[in-house]
Formats: structure tokens, sequence, C-alpha cells
């Protein structure tokens, strides 16, 4: 089969003005990026605002293996099968960021017949989106080290400075750098470091805000540093939210693309699901439920992680609760859950499978336990086995879960047909949406809920690091936020090698992180990476452009 990028070169892409009518946009209401990326302007969110939300439906998969699950890929395919069946749908996607394209991952548009397109425009800069957040964020840090070396008005502590500088690259060697240095005019010497730029407590903002109002007031309560004694300074303190707000004006507005098929999909927004939440923004996502009769929103890493925050983070911020959750998942995957290695992973092995299938039951139940709907899709590969498709079948029947065989990648819309089918079966289902966890419990109690009940473990332990925050936020009166956990995507604990449904297990959380403007608490669990590093080969090796500007090994 041809690589993604090939097939994305072969499209035949279409004016996005055309796109745009499809959803009854005018020229008016969309900005052009050249000829196939628009901008929505926040006007339209009011011009349809007496537009009935669609239904909405959020993808989500078991815990990720180097095998591959296919989030995105099987979102764009569900979304070309609800058109192909007459039903208006659009998905709504992460941006991808630069560093894991040129490092190790390569393109996040989509695989196959089910792609995003100008994949190309979509994994480098795009619409620019994430460079005006690298702009915002060190532009803050600018103003922060400006105020010290101005006298320090604002009594900050230089050794308790939290906020950082970003950059959109995998570079490990900026993880700790000394800024400042060079003498008196040259700043107040100090130690600092960068952070991929969706780490930023920016990105994550600008995806829950829902007006330029709202994303001033978020980013004026973002806590920068601390003073000598111990009080929050803030951006607002410094003085420059409302410039800061200035510089994300066209990055806040989501981002018009299309599906090789010619669906509409909003791609908006990208933070990381680790120790952000994950998803795309909520403006992207609202935007779609008033143009579209269903769309489709992906949440990154595993139900455990980005399905649990988009559930009780992003909903709260969103018009309306999801109406049904796909849970996407491969026989490749649930294999390396029971124990076979990467090399034989194309050999069938039903003990495997049927071991593996923990993974994938338990996140069914987590997923039920919202009060949603849930349907398998099973994700199929060129490697898979007949006997292992009727296997995973018929233990996902047993449980009495729909199930559907999905083959997007080599089919596109087509090979998804039968689960958007049974999905809208599903959405004339009336859904009991609840949330895991009320605000008003403490930051304790809302970790061991998602502990107990999502993850399967036994209790959590808090660091005396941890305990000390925990007084420090609660006397600051932020406890009524909702929790952020930042684990490993591979397991359900906190350690990556106890893969399939481990149980009674202990979570320690290592630190509590206030991030006010984005209005969540990071609950730290292991060693979280915030600037990743290049890998020996870098998928950057493969990628060229030619004489005429094309563009060849972005996957
Ligand atoms: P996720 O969103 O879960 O990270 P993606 O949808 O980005 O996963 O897919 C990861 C990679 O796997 C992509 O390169 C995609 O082309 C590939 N892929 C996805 N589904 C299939 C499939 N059924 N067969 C072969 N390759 C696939």
């Amino acid at each position: 089969m041809k690589t993604d990028i090939e097939i994305s070169q072969e499209a035949d892409l279409r004016p996005i003005t055309e796109i745009a009518e499809k959803i009854d946009l005018n020229s008016d209401d969309i900005e052009l990026y050249g000829k196939y990326k628009a901008k929505i302007p926040l006007s339209v969110l009011k011009k349809f605002d007496t537009n009935p939300d669609g239904k909405l439906i959020l993808v989500t998969s078991i815990n990720p293996t180097p095998a591959g699950e296919g989030k995105s890929t099987v979102t764009v395919g569900l979304a070309d099968a609800f058109n192909r069946l007459g039903t208006k749908a659009m998905a709504a996607l992460r941006e991808p960021s630069l560093g894991p394209v040129m490092g190790i991952k390569g393109g996040a548009t989509g695989g196959g017949y089910a792609q995003v397109l100008p994949m190309e425009d979509i994994n480098l800069h795009f619409t620019g989106d994430i460079h005006a957040i690298t702009t915002a964020n060190n532009a803050v840090a600018a103003f922060l080290d400006n105020s010290l070396q101005q006298g320090n008005p604002l009594n900050i502590d230089p050794r308790r400075i939290t906020w950082k500088r970003v950059l959109d690259l995998n570079d490990r060697s900026l993880r700790h750098v000394n800024i400042g240095l060079g003498g008196v005019v040259n700043g107040i010497p100090r130690e600092d470091g960068f952070d991929i730029t969706v780490a930023s407590e920016i990105m994550a903002v600008l995806c829950l805000a829902t007006s330029y109002a709202d994303l001033k007031a978020r980013l004026s309560v973002i806590v920068v540093a601390n003073t000598y004694d111990r009080k929050a300074v803030t951006i607002g303190d410094l003085g420059v939210a409302g410039a800061i707000a200035m510089l994300l004006k066209d990055a806040l507005k989501p981002n018009l693309v299309q599906t090789i098929e010619g669906t509409p999909v909003l791609i908006h927004g990208g933070p990381f699901a680790n120790i952000a939440h994950g998803c795309n923004s909520v403006l992207a996502t609202k935007t779609a439920l008033k143009l579209a009769d269903v769309t489709i929103t992906e949440a990154g890493f595993g139900a455990d992680l980005g399905g649990e925050k988009f559930l009780d983070i992003t909903t709260r911020q969103l018009p309306k609760n999801p109406d049904a959750v796909v849970i996407v998942a491969t026989i490749r995957a649930l294999k390396m859950h029971g124990g076979v290695g990467k090399k034989e992973l194309t050999t069938e092995n039903l003990p495997a499978l049927e071991a593996g299938f923990a993974n994938l039951k338990r996140h069914i139940e987590n997923m039920q336990s919202y009060g949603l709907p849930v349907i398998v899709a099973l994700n199929q590969f060129a490697s898979d086995t007949v006997a292992e498709i009727e296997k995973l079948i018929a233990l996902t029947k047993a449980l009495n879960v729909p199930v559907s065989l999905t083959n997007v990648y080599e089919k596109g819309g087509a090979g998804a047909q039968d689960l958007a089918e049974k999905l809208a079966d599903l959405l004339k289902e009336k859904s009991e949406f609840h949330y895991l966890y009320p605000l008003e419990s403490s930051i304790s109690e809302k970790i061991q809920d998602v502990v107990t009940k999502i993850y399967g473990g036994k209790s959590v332990t808090f660091t005396v690091k941890a305990k000390r925050q925990m007084k420090e936020i609660e006397a600051n009166g932020w406890a009524n936020l909702p929790v952020c956990m930042a684990k490993t995507q591979y397991s359900f604990s906190d350690n990556a090698t106890l893969l399939a449904a481990p149980k009674d297990f202990e979570i320690t959380v290592r630190e509590l992180v206030p991030k006010i403007g984005a209005g969540f608490i990071v609950a730290l669990t292991g060693d979280v990476m915030t600037m990743p590093g290049l890998p020996k080969q870098p998928a950057a090796l493969k990628m060229d452009i030619d004489e005429d500007g094309k563009i060849s090994g972005l996957f």
C-alpha cells in the first residue's frame, strides 16, 4: 500500500470555500489562509446561535502500545462514513506539534484513505497557531524577567519562578538553561528551562476559552511565580493579560480543512494529554455542534487519560454532554497487552488476545460508568486473522456491547459505514451522562475517585511535597477545580510496564501544580516529560522537499 503522504498527494483537494458551503458558511463567514485552509471567526458562533446543537461522539481508545491504535484515523473515517450515509457530520481534531512530527511520531492527520488535507501544511506550520502560542508564552517570560530587571516591584522570588519558555521542537538540551548572564545590562541571572509549546498553559487556556473575554480572564489568573513571602504572582499582576490575548487574536479562531472525501474538519489546539487535558479546542467543538448534525471528536492517549479528562474537564466547558463513546482497539495492541512482544504481533495468538482483552473490558466499563453508550471500533490491520477478529467480536458481544469491524485505513469512509449505522442507533438512546466526581469534593477525594474507579488502583499516596501543595491550593481557594492527571499513557497504573488490567496497585502523587488559567490542578505521578528529546534516528532523516516544492517522507 502507498504511504500516507503519497495517498494524500493524489487526493482531489477542493477549494475550502466549497467545503465551507457544505456547512452553510459563505465567503463572509471564513477567513482564507490560501486555497485550502480557512479560519472561522468567533462571530460565526453568534450567527448560528439559534441552531440546535448536534450530537457529540467521543473517540477514545485502549491504552496505547507501540503497535498503534488509530484513533485519529478512525475519527476521520467515521466522519466520512456519516456523510456517505447522508448525515451532515464534522470531525474536530487536535493540531499536530512539530516536535513529535520531526522526532518519532511523524504526521498526525489520520492514515491511509482516512486523512485530513493538506496534510503537509497541517503537520508543519499550518495557520501559525502554535507559533502564536510560542510567542505569547515567551512574551510573558520576557515581561517577567523585565520586571525583575526594573527593580522587582512585584517582589518576585527568582528561585520560585514557575513560568518557563517554550519552543515547538523536541530539544532536550534546552530543558535547563541559565539566562541573564553577561552583567548588569543583560538581566538578572537565573536558572530557567524550556518546555515544548504544546505543554504551555497558554495552549490549555486557548483550548478551553469560549470567547476573547474568557481568554483574557483565564490568561490573567495564570500563576507564573511566587513572591518572597510565597504569594502567587499572575500574568494579571504583570499587567499584560490584554497584550497576550491580543497576540492570540487569530490563533483563537478554529481552522477549517477537509478529509480526502471532502468532509469538513476543524483542527484546532493541541494540548499535551499528560500535563494538560489533551483535547482540541472547546471553540472548535462548539462551532461544529452548531454547523453539523453529528460532531466526532478525539481525546489524546487512552480512555483512562484523555477520555477521562475530556469527560471531567472539557465537557464542563461545552454546551452539551457527549452522546456516545467509540473505543478504538486493535488486535495487535491487545496481543501486546496479553504479553506478546513487538516482533511476534503478526502471528495469530488467540490466548494472548483473550488475556489482553482485559484492557479493553476495563475501558468499556469505565466509559459506561459515566452513563454513556459505548461501541467498540475494531481498527483492522492487514495482519489480523479471521479467527482473531471473530474472537474479539465474540468477547465484546459477550459484554452486551456493540462492536464494528472498521477498515477506514484501506477503504476510507466505506470502511466505517457499519460503525456509523450502529452509532446512529446508539444516538437514539438517551444518555444519562454524569461526571465522575463533583467539583465540591476535596482535591484528594477527586484523585482517589480517578485512581480507584477509573484506573482500578487500590489507593493514592501523596508525597510530603504534594501534601504541602494541597494545603496551599486549599488556602488559595482553588480546591473546587477538576484534577488533571499526569500519568504514563501505557498502563492504567503509574508503571508503564504493567499492561492489560492491573489491580490493587498504589499510585503516588509526587506534585500538584495549579493551572488556574486552564482551570485544573495537575497531579503528577511518575516522571512526566514536558520537553521531549529526539531519538537516534529522528523521523526528519526521511523528510525532503524537491525543486517543485513537493514534500516527501512526512509519513
Ligand atoms: P492515534 O490517533 O491513536 O495516535 P493514528 O490514527 O494517528 O493513531 O494512527 C497512527 C498510525 O497508524 C498512522 O501512521 C496511521 O497511518 C497508522 N494506522 C492507523 N490505522 C491503521 C490500519 N488499520 N492499518 C495500517 N496502519 C494504520
